[in-house]
């Protein structure tokens, strides 16, 4: 009898367990999800995801990424979303994402230490009512992380003159702007 009543408990929990507890809308939003991603995602396997990681080198660090995927290849390759309707990718944009890419070169966790770090990443652009899509960039190296964050630095020690911006949008957003003589948005 007891031997029974294990057997069924056994069947009950493997049946549980091996339900896919999906709703039929989350089961859609996946496919489709699925569908737009590059095939090196599709197929890839997510390791990392909503995580805060550091790194020393090529400078101190710190990267939040939103997923990194494994792609079947062995590569590791951070993708960051943004919720917008513009489908480009900014220079703020490539740097956020090389900043990841770095501290997963240098900091990554043990595990994944025997994966190579891809040298591009992707935007993941989430807009409403329309197709999220995925753009593909290049990262910056460690050389040209090095060189932004001394000329960061130095701006902000006072021993570096800061250049006008390209774009007037970037000096919106910039935290410096009330003590900046070259602000674009305020000349032009
Ligand atoms: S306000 Fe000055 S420091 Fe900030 S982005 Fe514009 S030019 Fe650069």
């Amino acid at each position: 009898m007891t031997l029974l009543l294990l057997i069924v408990l056994l069947v009950v929990a493997w049946w549980l367990l091996g339900r896919d507890h999906r709703s039929p809308a989350d089961r859609d939003y996946e496919a489709d999800e699925r569908n737009r991603m590059p095939a090196e995602l599709a197929d890839g396997k997510l390791v990392l995801s909503e995580q805060y990681r550091r790194t020393d080198v090529p400078r101190k660090l710190g990267a939040r990424f939103d997923q990194v995927f494994l792609t079947p290849d062995g590569r590791l390759v951070p993708v960051d979303t943004k919720r917008r309707r513009r489908t480009r990718v900014t220079p703020y944009d490539q740097i956020e994402v090389s900043v990841q890419g770095a501290v997963l070169r240098h900091g990554r966790p043990g595990p994944l230490s025997r994966y190579e770090v891809a040298s591009y990443g992707y935007l993941r652009i989430v807009r409403e009512s329309l197709p999220t899509v995925y753009l593909r960039f290049p990262l910056l190296g460690d050389c040209e992380l090095e060189a932004l964050v001394d000329r960061y630095q130095g701006i902000q020690s006072g021993e570096v003159e800061p250049r006008a911006a390209r774009s007037p949008a970037m000096c919106r957003k910039c935290a410096y702007r009330a003590d900046c003589s070259a602000d674009v948005a305020r000349l032009r």
